[in-house]
């Protein structure tokens, strides 16, 4: 049995990119691996948070796991602030990394465009992520495509540390789906969709009221050519609906391509319309019975409880590899 560990960070609503590059994979691979899944609120920090909001965010997205799939009998779901480890390991891995590599990462240079000085917090973002990982003795992480350069650090990491302590960590390799590991932003196909974009009509919520979800895919930035056709050179825009299409339909995108020759965007829109709609009403439905239930609390705690235990194990490992305490 493999080990599984990911994380979504509880910013802002959770959007079909979020589904069908990385909670659509947690939920397949709880049935044959021992799957750990997380809300890393310690990684939202990185930018300015109200402290209610956050919580409540926390809540949402930890709702939204169990709404989408995620069975607590099944796999461990918790919030990450609430195993010390993390932080503590961190701690460690920072001790074993290097500026340079950090200043490759492209999500720092994207985030921290134009800004004359950029929180730490932001820089130093991908060791969290390696430690989230690596205390958990992960084998698989499941992401999306936007993560790749970040376990490829996490796995350099914890190479370099096996290396030159005794064996310590796992090496963990991420896994990527093939159709839905990069959905683009809606308002600009070159941008990947984003909990953080300015726009909320770049992205579709898993909460979004139907009315909402049309008017951003009615206004999805397209081209001027007229077919519906899978061209991610040329026709970026028409081939992330498409994608999209595929994915909450099962349709094959040459089926849809056949079904939609010769008519319009409009039609292949309104359409989209109604896949999207239908896919994400029983994960809303599901999301509002869940949200407020004590059920939802005891699952986290339960959850922390069960994490904790392996996350101790770890540290203690590292510890004693590192000569760290008595
Ligand atoms: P932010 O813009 O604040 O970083 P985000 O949308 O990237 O938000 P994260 O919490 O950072 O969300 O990522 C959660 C998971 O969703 C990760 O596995 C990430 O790779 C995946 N993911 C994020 N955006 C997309 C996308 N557009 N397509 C596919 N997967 C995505
Ligand atoms: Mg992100």
């Amino acid at each position: 049995m493999k080990r599984v560990f990911s994380g979504v960070q509880p910013t802002g609503n959770i959007h079909i990119g979020n589904y069908l590059g990385a909670l659509k994979q947690f939920v397949e691979l709880q049935e044959e691996n021992e799957c750990i899944y997380c809300i890393v609120d310690m990684h939202s920090i990185t930018v300015p948070q109200d402290p209610k909001e956050l919580r409540k965010n926390t809540l949402d997205v930890a709702a939204l796991y169990l709404a989408v799939g995620v069975d607590p009998s099944k796999s461990i779901v918790f919030v990450q602030s609430d195993v010390p480890g993390h932080s503590e390991l961190s701690w460690v891995l920072t001790c074993n990394s290097y500026t340079g590599e950090l200043s490759r990462m492209t999500q720092f240079k994207d985030k921290s465009k134009g800004k004359e000085s950029a929180p730490t917090g932001l820089f130093t973002y991908p060791i969290l992520m390696a430690a989230d990982i690596l205390l958990y003795d992960t084998d698989i992480v499941p992401v999306g495509n936007d993560q790749k350069q970040h376990i490829e650090l996490c796995r350099d990491i914890a190479i370099r540390i096996n290396n030159k302590y005794k064996k310590t960590f796992v090496v963990p390799d991420g896994r990527f789906l093939k159709a839905g590991a990069r959905i683009m932003a809606l308002d600009d196909p070159e941008k990947k969709m984003s909990k953080s974009a300015e726009n909320i009509h770049s992205r579709i919520s898993l909460l979004d009221e139907p009315s909402k979800i049309k008017k951003s895919i009615m206004r999805a930035t397209t081209d001027s050519e007229g077919s519906i056709r899978f061209d991610p050179e040329n026709k970026p825009g028409i081939t992330n609906l498409l994608n999209i299409y595929s994915v909450f339909s099962g349709k094959d995108i040459s089926e849809i391509e056949k079904d939609y020759d010769g008519r319009g965007y409009g039609d292949f829109k309104k359409d989209l319309v109604e896949v999207t709609v239908d896919a994400l009403t029983p994960i809303k439905e599901r999301f509002n019975e869940i949200r407020n239930s004590e059920e939802l609390i005891k699952t986290l705690k339960d959850g922390a409880e069960r994490a904790g235990v392996i996350a101790e194990r770890t540290m203690k490992r590292v510890k004693d590899n590192f000569g760290l305490g008595i």
